[in-house]
């Protein structure tokens, strides 16, 4: 072999190694995903389809009607987008009505929702504002959830309790400029410090969520192996008063999502005391990745949401606009565009479903559903809005109707 095809050789199998450290090793059932690639359908994790049990369905339901009363007064999507800025008013409110630490434990100050559960009210939020639902997605799903999954019972004590009031934003951390598909080639250090009390992180983050105006984030950077040469990935708790940490950009400008505030984030130099590593040493991209198949589920009740919004206005839109002497609606292009778009939402809140109830009920490795579903939902509702968009012709195109930035947010 050459040198060249060595290297290339070494780092395939690098890429393997990280990869097979990443799958779920202890004992586990055969999920749906994995039992179709082999050929089987274990259709337990899907039949009878899941239904959350009475108990939860009350407070459920009455969670989201809450949610839906204070949306329909406080929440006007236009504005955030106008303004790039989610008002304070809102994230008051959610937290008020305990959406911001909705799956937390109770002894938390959460409400111990499932998934499942959570995702109803998620699909409400995201069937309005996009921005609002990933403001709420990057805050619970991915931003206290290394915490409620990897946080020590000391951590989860001190920590938990003002982000699960809302009193406190958090944010989560993984994307950098080399590391972005590949999370895995985070190049952010954090060494040691000479007493062992202190890891010392330097590097940037980018396109961080809530980044830079969340008060802990879950920061994952690369500390030393011990014994080796190498260099593992560790997930730490991060504020922003420490000393070092640099909010580069604040708030990047974008095409959609406006409301959100998405960071360019530095440390320098910055110390994080030890107790402040969530999950084990050197186990961050499994940390991350956890975290991740939680936000991917919640992702898809939000593109539910988004997809539903999307079928109410073109039916409504087709129902009223006449052309030719007749209601849009009328004409079969019109109508199997509609049909289209009703398979899709109904898909997307089938997947989201399912996927959330795996959760639920126990299955020990589900990445493979949240992936398909996160990739589902994204092209789904794509498909949706620019269905939607189709339907109503030119006025799709101005500011006065949501359809432009729906489709600027997908
Ligand atoms: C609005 C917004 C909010 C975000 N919020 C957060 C956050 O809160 N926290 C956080 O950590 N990150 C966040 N991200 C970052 C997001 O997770 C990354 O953008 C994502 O991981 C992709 O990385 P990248 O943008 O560097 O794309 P790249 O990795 O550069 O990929 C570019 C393209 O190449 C394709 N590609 C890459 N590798 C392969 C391959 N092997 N084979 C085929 N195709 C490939 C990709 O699919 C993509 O189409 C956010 C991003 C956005 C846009």
């Amino acid at each position: 072999m050459t040198q060249t095809a060595v290297q290339t050789e070494a780092a395939r199998q690098k890429q393997v190694r990280e990869a097979e450290e990443l799958l779920f090793t202890g004992p586990q059932r055969l999920g749906l995903a994995k039992g179709l690639f082999l050929g089987r359908f274990v259709a337990d994790w899907v039949m009878p389809y899941p239904a959350l049990p009475p108990s939860q369905a009350d407070a459920t339901e009455r969670a989201v009607t809450e949610v839906r009363q204070f949306l329909d007064v406080s929440l006007d999507p236009a504005a955030i987008d106008r303004q790039s800025d989610i008002p304070r008013e809102v994230v008051e409110g959610l937290g008020r009505l305990g959406v911001l630490g909705m799956t937390a434990p109770v002894e938390f100050g959460g409400r111990g929702f499932s998934q499942m559960a959570y995702c109803q009210v998620m699909e409400e939020i995201g069937g309005r504002c996009a921005s609002t639902s990933i403001f709420t997605n990057a805050h619970h799903s991915i931003g206290i959830r290394a915490l409620l999954l990897f946080g020590t019972p000391e951590q989860k004590r001190r920590w938990l309790p003002p982000l699960v009031r809302g009193e406190q934003l958090a944010a989560f951390a993984l994307t950098e400029p080399e590391a972005g598909s590949d999370a895995a080639n985070v190049q952010t250090q954090a060494r040691p410090s000479a007493d062992g009390s202190h890891y010392i992180l330097n590097g940037e983050k980018r396109y961080i969520t809530n980044g830079a105006i969340a008060q802990v984030l879950t920061v994952m950077a690369r500390t030393p192996v011990p014994g080796k040469s190498e260099t593992a990935v560790t997930a730490f708790l991060v504020t922003p008063d420490m000393p070092g940490f640099v909010a580069v950009e604040p708030r990047m400008e974008k095409l959609g999502l406006r409301g959100t505030a998405t960071a360019r984030l530095a440390f320098r130099d910055m110390r994080v005391p030890r107790e402040n590593i969530l999950g084990p040493l050197g186990k961050g991209l499994k940390v991350a990745l956890t975290v991740l198949d939680f936000g991917r589920t919640t992702f898809g009740a939000c593109c539910t949401g988004a997809a539903k919004t999307c079928l109410r206005l073109a039916v409504q839109h087709a129902n009223t606009r006449k052309q030719f002497g007749r209601t849009l609606g009328e004409f079969e292009l019109v109508k199997k565009k509609i049909a289209r778009m009703a398979a899709g939402a109904y898909a997307l809140e089938a997947m989201t479903t399912v996927t959330a109830s795996l959760i639920d009920r126990g299955l020990e490795d589900y990445m493979l559903e949240t992936a398909i579903l996160k990739v589902f939902s994204t092209e789904a509702v794509w498909m949706l809005v620019n269905d939607a968009f189709q339907v109503h012709g030119g006025a799709a195109y101005f500011t006065d109707r949501p359809l432009e930035r729906m489709l600027r947010d997908a």
